[in-house]
């Protein structure tokens, strides 16, 4: 079975070139927290808000206000290298075709592999566009999201679009725990629904906040 975090330290330890540029999709504040304040000690970021999934469109503003106003605070503290911020297209009928026929399905299950395709997707695209080195996703860092299902993913869409995904569980090394610290540190706002309408009417037992 692989181990996408001891990858990840290989990839670290071997990387020749500094501040290789990665194109990172976030899908919120909280979860690309750890992930920033990790991976900006090694590559120049720019953060990658596509996440039309979210609904009601209040909450995917109030959402990416929290991204943004977390970047700012973490430049000016922590970062090695700088950190960008691009927001993508807020388009919800992209992710209601994707779910079409499975508004019922569980979280976890069909329909967010869908929606995981659907934005790293368009993060391929754009890294492939704008020559960066690398791109991945916030989204592992979460217990409810499947990293080999991220991974499976990411790869196979390197390959479509000629850019390395990089080899990552963001849950591994307490990362998770490392998230939920530093936003109580930066006060982030902590949505308790994983994004998307059918997941808010699931409710709050089946989504752990993120
Ligand atoms: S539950 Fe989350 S990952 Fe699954 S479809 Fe909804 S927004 Fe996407």
């Amino acid at each position: 079975m692989r181990n996408y975090q001891k990858e990840l330290d290989t990839l670290l330890e071997r990387m020749e070139k500094e501040a290789p540029r990665l194109l990172l999709h976030s899908c919120c504040a909280p979860c690309s927290s750890y992930v920033l304040e990790y991976l900006s000690r090694y590559f120049s970021i720019t953060v990658f808000y596509y996440n039309p999934n979210i609904s009601p469109e209040e909450e995917y503003q109030k959402r990416v206000e929290e991204q943004k106003r977390l970047i700012r605070e973490l430049s000016d503290k922590n970062a090695s290298f700088p950190i960008e911020f691009v927001e993508g297209s807020y388009d919800p009928e992209a992710f209601y075709q994707m779910a079409k026929g499975m508004e019922h399905a569980p979280e976890g299950g069909e329909r967010c592999f869908g929606c995981y395709e659907l934005r790293l997707r368009q993060a391929a695209s754009m890294a492939e566009k704008g020559g960066y080195d690398y791109f991945c996703t916030t989204l592992s860092i979460s217990p409810l999201k499947n990293a080999g299902k991220l991974m499976e993913i990411g790869e196979a869409l390197a390959e479509e679009y000629g850019v390395s995904y990089l080899p990552s569980d963001f849950k591994k090394r307490e990362g998770y725990k490392r998230s939920i610290e530093l936003s109580k540190e930066f006060g982030l706002y902590r949505q308790n629904y994983c994004g998307c309408i059918f997941s808010k009417r699931e409710g709050t037992a089946a989504s752990v906040p993120k």
